[in-house]
C-alpha cells in the first residue's frame, strides 16, 4: 500500500486520510512519521475498508456531460429537476410534468433526492412489469410464483428454481419493449429453463422485438446503470477521514 506523508505546521493530531488517490497520513510538526506509520499500521483494518469503498466509488459510473441533469425514462432522455424549500416538513415528492421530473424536498430534507427519484422509478417499474407479467402469463399459460423488483446493476432479471421472477427497476429507463422482453424472456424459464433452441422459439413467438431489445440494452448499458445520486445530489460522497 503507497502512503503519502505530509509534514503540517497546523495539524494538531495524527490524521489518515483515504481519497480516490490514495492514502495521506498528515503528521503534525512535533510528531515523527514513525508515529504516522504506527497508526497506519494500527489501523490497517480501517485503511483497508476505505481503500475498497474508494475503488468502488471510482468503479461507479459516472454519467457524461449530455446526462447531467437527465435520466432515462421509457427509453427518453427526460429532465430531473430538484426543487428545495424552507421549512417544508412533508416528505420528498416526486411527480412527472410536461417539462420533466421534479422533485421536491425541504432545504433540510433527510432523505436523498436521489432516493426519492429511485423509489418512485421503482414503483413505476413494478406496474409496468405487472401489466406485462398479466398480458405474458396467457400466452405461455404460467403464472409465476412471486415477484421481486431489485436493484443490481448487472442482471435484468431472474427466474428462480421456485418460479419467483425478479426483474431489475433500471429497466424502467428503458422503452416499453426492452421491458416486455425481459418480462417475456423470465416468464418463457417457467415453462423452459435453460437457453435452448426451443426457449428462444418461445420467446421469439411472444416478443417479435427480442434481438433489438437485446442490442438497446447493451448500447445503453452505461446510461441505465448510471447512479442517481450524481444526476441529482449536489453533495457529494464523503472522502474517508480518520483522527487521532
Ligand atoms: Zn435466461
Amino acid at each position: 500500500m503507497a502512503c503519502r506523508f505530509v509534514c503540517s505546521k497546523t495539524a494538531k493530531k495524527l490524521r489518515i486520510k483515504v481519497t480516490l488517490d490514495g492514502v495521506e497520513v498528515v503528521v503534525p510538526e512535533d510528531r515523527e512519521v514513525q508515529d504516522g506509520l504506527a497508526f497506519v499500521a494500527n489501523n490497517q483494518a480501517w485503511v483497508t475498508a476505505q481503500l475498497e469503498r474508494a475503488r468502488q466509488l471510482r468503479a461507479v459510473r459516472r454519467p457524461d456531460k449530455r446526462m447531467q441533469g437527465q435520466v432515462l425514462f421509457r427509453g427518453e432522455l427526460v429532465s430531473v429537476k430538484v426543487l428545495r424549500i424552507d421549512r417544508r416538513i412533508a416528505p420528498n415528492k416526486v411527480a412527472l410534468e410536461e417539462s420533466g421530473i421534479s422533485i421536491t424536498c425541504g432545504s433540510d430534507a433527510r432523505t436523498p433526492a436521489s432516493r426519492s427519484l429511485e423509489n418512485w422509478l421503482r414503483k413505476q417499474a413494478r406496474e409496468s412489469i405487472k401489466k406485462h407479467l398479466a398480458d405474458v402469463a396467457k400466452r405461455v399459460n404460467r403464472t409465476p410464483n412471486r415477484i421481486y423488483i431489485m436493484g443490481q446493476r448487472t442482471k435484468w432479471g431472474n427466474c428462480s428454481a421456485l418460479g419467483n421472477l425478479s426483474f431489475n427497476w433500471r429497466l424502467i429507463m428503458a422503452p416499453d419493449y426492452v421491458l416486455r422482453y425481459i418480462v417475456t424472456h423470465e416468464m418463457a424459464h417457467l415453462a423452459i429453463s435453460d437457453h435452448s433452441r426451443r426457449f428462444w422459439m418461445t420467446v421469439q413467438s411472444i416478443c417479435q422485438n427480442a434481438d433489438r431489445a437485446r442490442q438497446w440494452l447493451i448500447s445503453n448499458a452505461d446510461n441505465i446503470k448510471i447512479n442517481l445520486s450524481t444526476i441529482v445530489d449536489s453533495v457529494p460522497d464523503k472522502q474517508g477521514i480518520l483522527t487521532t
